[in-house]
């Protein structure tokens, strides 16, 4: 079948490898040069089932307002009069219900899980190799009430049957050795040995080249302009150069999607959070974390990529702007020298920021969509990078008429058609 990706970051891009693999005639479009040079750029690096979870939770919203008001902020939203963000966040909080909570979390840990274990076997069948560790993530508490709060998650924790353990200093130390420079400040730490880490973007552009040997065409440079649809089909997509048609579509525009998707009929909430990085060369080693440390105080990753240290995080609700921010980078250069001191020079640090696609559960939407030859892969948020590998293959799955491996309810646009008109949603 001739299928066309809109999109080649991480998630456009593995959809290409598994549906190429499947036998299929596939054609990438992409405005960029290259794949991976938007969002999935220089994210935190963690492939985290374990860390899994919907921002929107019980207690949010209070812990909202405190972060809104500490020195380095996880969380800033700029007073702006743009009708989707109000939508979008009137949306959050009505998720942040124990209830709901709990849903959005078994779905995500659904996919993300599948998809950790996706990446395992990738690996193997091509290896493939993006500066990748499989050595957990460790999230560090300063405060017994913050180690106290785990229980909620622990509970969660155990339900899916992911593996964790709760460590004291000498345990954190152990399998995070630098962290003895600084043991004072942190009282214990909770391990999710299952996770991984990796460098996304070193990811996307290996596997587009894996893609492109079982035959995935590329077009990069291309800039889309509109979805076309007869009311009952997709029948084509109008880039700057010309009308691409294919026998069935796949969307993967990131934060993009939803603005190509409405005039089609198709309305997702998904809306861009910015997020910060840094990306520090190693200068000692033995100073520098093995694998992910989350912070739990000011929500920020630190990444082992290799020879560098990737440090990522903030929340900002800014519209589509990629403005960077030197406050946001005086809080990334603040927990690394924190954590990691003598680790790294921050003034060497390469600042970036990206557009996390969000929906307000935190579930991404994937699957099929109200016209038969157009599907969906979007709005994985936080989480793009875990879930990609598991996205593709499901992908691959529906094109190709077969049943995905995981149980698809709740993950496609179906949940959001609840009680709207048809033609409104997906
Ligand atoms: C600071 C930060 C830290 C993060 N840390 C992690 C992490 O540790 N682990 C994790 O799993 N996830 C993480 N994420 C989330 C993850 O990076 C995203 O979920 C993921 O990159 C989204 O991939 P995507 O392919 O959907 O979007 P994108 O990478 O944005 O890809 C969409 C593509 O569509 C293209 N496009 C858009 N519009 C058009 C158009 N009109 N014409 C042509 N092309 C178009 C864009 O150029 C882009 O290449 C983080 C994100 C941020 C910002």
């Amino acid at each position: 079948m001739k299928v066309t990706i809109l999109g080649s970051g991480v998630i456009g891009t593995t959809c290409a490898y598994y549906l190429a693999k499947a036998g299929h005639q596939v054609t990438v479009l992409e405005r960029q040069s290259a794949p991976a040079m938007e969002t999935s750029f220089a994210n935190a690096g963690e492939v985290s089932p374990g860390y899994s979870a919907p921002w929107a939770g019980p207690g949010v919203p209070l812990k909202a307002v405190k972060w809104m008001l500490m020195h380095h902020s996880p969380l800033v939203i700029w007073p702006m009069l743009d009708p989707a963000m109000w939508r979008w966040g009137a949306s959050m909080l009505r998720n942040c219900t124990e209830a709901r909570y709990a849903l959005n979390k078994a779905r995500m840990v659904r996919l993300a899980e599948y998809s950790r274990d996706c990446l395992r076997e990738l690996r193997a069948d091509t290896g493939i190799q993006y500066d990748e560790r499989s050595q957990g993530t460790l999230q560090l508490f300063r405060t017994q009430q913050q180690l106290d709060g785990t229980g909620k998650d622990i509970e969660i924790l155990q339900q899916y049957g992911v593996a964790y353990e709760l460590l004291d200093r000498a345990g954190y130390i152990g399998v995070e050795p630098a962290l003895a420079h600084v043991q004072e400040k942190f009282v214990g730490a909770l391990r999710l040995p299952g996770d991984e880490t990796g460098d996304c973007f070193k990811f996307t552009q290996r596997l587009a080249e894996l893609a492109q040997r079982l035959g995935a065409k590329f077009r990069f440079g291309v800039n889309i302009q509109a979805i076309h649809s007869d009311g009952s089909r997709i029948t084509g997509i109008m880039t700057d150069r010309k009308l691409q048609q294919a026998d069935c579509y796949l969307v993967a525009l990131g934060s993009h999607s939803p603005l190509l998707l409405r005039p089609v009929g198709i309305r997702i909430p998904v809306y861009p959070v910015k997020g910060y990085s840094i990306t520090v060369p190693i200068e000692d080693a033995s100073r520098a974390p093995e694998s992910t440390i989350m912070d739990e105080t000011h929500k920020v990753a630190v990444t082992r990529l290799g020879d560098r240290i990737r440090v990522g995080g903030t929340a900002e609700l800014a519209g589509y702007s990629n403005t960077l921010r030197e406050a946001r980078r005086g809080t990334l250069n603040h927990v690394l020298t924190d954590l990691f001191p003598g680790a790294g020079d921050v003034a060497k640090g390469q600042f970036w920021s990206g557009l996390r696609p969000m929906t307000p559960d935190g579930t991404p939407v994937v699957g099929d969509s109200i016209y038969p030859n157009l599907y969906l892969a979007t709005g994985h948020g936080t989480l793009g990078w875990t879930m990609a590998a598991g996205t593709g293959r499901v992908m691959a799955d529906l094109v190709s008429g077969r049943a995905p491996e995981i149980d698809m309810d709740g993950l496609t646009a179906a949940r959001y058609r609840q009680g709207a008109p048809r033609r409104h949603m997906a």
